[in-house]
């Protein structure tokens, strides 16, 4: 029985609805909106919030989304058929109102939308059942315990495991026939087997191929001598003493070049307004890579776009995300919601597939990119002032991507807009890491002296050294920094592969307990499904290990090396998409200055180019 039927425009306004319950529908229905509508995950139709499932079907031409809902423990065969059905029937029943334009308006479809129901659920009554089979029926009978234990080489009948799967049935049902079920027990035999085998692992989502992974070991830092790393001359750890007072002669032109916002990624080409803008970057791409869009050329559409129109462009755009280094998985489902996105759609009369197709694309793109929710570091690190405490954030990741060089600029930053700022020494493991902090708050600090600022010193390290508890360090580090008025500390923690069970567990701890305002997942734009990994695997450690009903997990990413990739701009997509977070910074070099703010238009342009 389904709960909730919904006829509602893109733009928000509701044309029909229907109720079977007095229940508040609106909070699933909205989820849908924000969730999967706005945020281009449209790929797949179903949706479930709470104890409902939700089913969704576009209609791309007159902008409209029908949507049923019913309990999710209900297993309806129809609700596939009866979507299409009652989308047909509204269209037919109400074509000239909605071309027209007319969306307000009382639409009488109480009568067809009952009847419609009841053919449906008459057609799934009269669909053949699925028969429970009688024990002796089945092959179960006919089996020993012996013929059930598990012996060398049964690998090879294994691997010709096939499930049957009857498309008849909507929701995927696994058709039981007697010859399958043997392969069914061999595969779940080889499910158990597996899953003793990785016993202790915590299971964790599918993931899509990828080059094996490689446990990452700290290259020794090279830093330029010169150059654009003036301001951070060759450290030697070796000699690093606490105490010193070194020889620095700051670069003075980096000062006061970081105040207020952070400035935007540059766009590389002048902007172009035009609808056309789509196509332009796609002409030089055409011509460079031996014309890669030239065969779109011949497909002009006339009609309503089809799934089959639009399948060997988006076959193209699929396999060109992937060669900038968007995650496989992830440019497969952005081109499943941007086909569902228009099918339907009529296409004007000098409008391409490609054109049309590539333009939507390019917009997903876009909104995918553009954060959801305002992200105002200074403003939040002032309304933490005007609380009386702190503003804390906290840096993780893998190792070597760039956590401390990227705070000390994020530090740089802050301090320029007088922010005082203690660095709390939470990468307690690896040698070297207390050390390179210290280095950077003495360069910090000689940009910024005391004098320029009241008698202030703009940064502070809070160290304990080697070895100690992390979250502990973090923890008196907040109470410092309260107690002696500095406006912001950032925690710096040691970098871990999301695999260590262990240390994702001390991470959660010391985020758990000391609750900063923003927890940021530094990544390397350099990676590609890879960087997919890291981050859920991260995200779903804190949350895994929070012990909580409401965990912090990631709030925002910082994407360093952002000067390293050329065009191969990707992974920013495969890291958003997949947290729905924002990228808060960008790490676009080795100076204190370069750190930029992601623009969004100008990473899209890069990877559609
Ligand atoms: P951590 O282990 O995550 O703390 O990594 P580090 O901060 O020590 O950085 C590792 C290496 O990456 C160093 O050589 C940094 O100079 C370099 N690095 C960090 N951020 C950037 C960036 O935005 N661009 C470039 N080109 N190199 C960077």
């Amino acid at each position: 029985m389904l709960d909730l039927f919904s006829i509602f425009s893109k733009g928000g306004i509701v044309l029909w609805c229907f109720q079977s319950t007095s229940e508040i529908f609106s909070p699933s229905v909205n989820a849908l909106i924000r969730s999967v509508i706005l945020q281009e995950r449209t790929g797949n139709n179903t949706f479930n919030h709470n104890a409902l499932s939700l089913q969704y079907k576009l209609d791309n031409e007159f902008e409209l989304v029908f949507v049923v809902a019913y309990q999710r423990i209900l297993q309806l065969s129809y609700v596939d058929k009866f979507l299409n059905d009652v989308h047909l029937e509204f269209r037919d029943k109400y074509k000239n109102e909605l071309q027209g334009g007319r969306h307000i308006m009382d639409f009488d479809f109480k009568t067809s939308f009952d009847k419609v129901l009841r053919d449906c659920e008459k057609w799934a009554k009269s669909q053949p059942k699925i028969q429970m089979r009688s024990f002796e029926d089945s092959q179960k009978s006919k089996k020993t315990v012996a013929s059930m234990i598990e012996r060398k080489g049964e690998e090879k009948s294994k691997k010709s495991v096939k499930i049957v799967e009857n498309k008849n049935l909507t929701n995927g049902k696994v058709e039981e026939s007697p010859e399958a079920e043997d392969d069914v027990i061999a595969l779940n035999r080889a499910k158990l087997a597996q899953k003793l085998a990785s016993k202790g692992k915590k299971e964790l989502p599918k993931k899509s191929p990828k080059s094996p992974k490689v446990e990452r070991v700290k290259q020794p830092r090279v830093w330029e001598l010169g150059g654009g790393a003036r301001d951070l001359p060759n450290l030697d750890r070796g000699t690093d003493r606490p105490g010193d007072t070194p020889d620095i002669t700051p670069d003075t032109q980096l000062i006061g070049q970081m105040t207020g916002a952070i400035r935007d990624l540059e766009v590389e080409s002048e902007e172009s307004s035009s609808e056309d803008e789509v196509e332009q970057s796609a002409q030089p791409a055409a011509k460079k890579s031996g014309g890669m869009f030239s065969i779109f050329k011949g497909l002009v559409g006339s009609k309503a776009l089809t799934e089959e129109s639009m399948r060997p462009v988006l076959d193209k755009l699929q396999d060109h995300l992937i060669g900038k280094n968007v995650a496989a998985d992830i440019a497969n489902k952005l081109c499943d919601s941007v086909a569902t996105k228009l099918e339907g759609k009529v296409l004007g009369t000098f409008d391409s597939v490609a054109k049309t197709v590539k333009a939507t694309l390019t917009e997903s793109l876009v909104q995918i990119l553009s954060p959801k929710r305002r992200v105002d570091i200074l403003r939040d690190c002032m309304h933490a002032k005007e609380q009386g405490r702190p503003y804390v954030a906290a840096f993780c990741g893998v190792n070597g991507v760039g956590k401390s060089t990227n705070l000390a600029k994020i530090c740089f930053w802050l301090i320029e807009n007088d922010m005082s700022v203690l660095i709390a020494a939470c990468d307690t493991f690896r040698a070297g890491a207390v050390e390179q902090l210290r280095t950077h708050t003495r360069h910090l600090n000689a940009l910024h002296p005391e004098a320029r600022h009241h008698g202030r010193k703009m940064v502070q390290l809070y160290e304990k050294g080697y070895g100690k508890d992390a979250a502990g360090i973090a923890m008196e580090a907040i109470r410092y920094a309260n107690d002696s008025k500095i406006d912001v500390v950032l925690i710096d923690t040691a970098g871990r592969m999301q695999d260590n069970e262990p240390l994702m567990r001390a991470l959660a701890k010391l985020i758990k307990v000391n609750e900063p305002d923003m927890v940021l997942f530094v990544g390397e734009a350099l990676v590609g499904n890879e960087a997919v990994d890291q981050l859920v695997k991260f995200n779903q450690a804190l949350a895994d290990h929070s012990s909580s009903t409401n965990p912090h997990v990631i709030d925002g990413i910082v994407l360093t090396k952002f000067d390293t990739i050329d065009d191969k701009v990707g992974a920013a997509i495969s890291m958003t998409y997949i947290t729905g977070q924002p990228i808060v910074f960008v790490g676009t070099g080795q100076t204190y200055t370069d750190l930029k703010a992601l623009n969004a238009k100008a990473v899209v342009h890069a990877l559609m180019k």
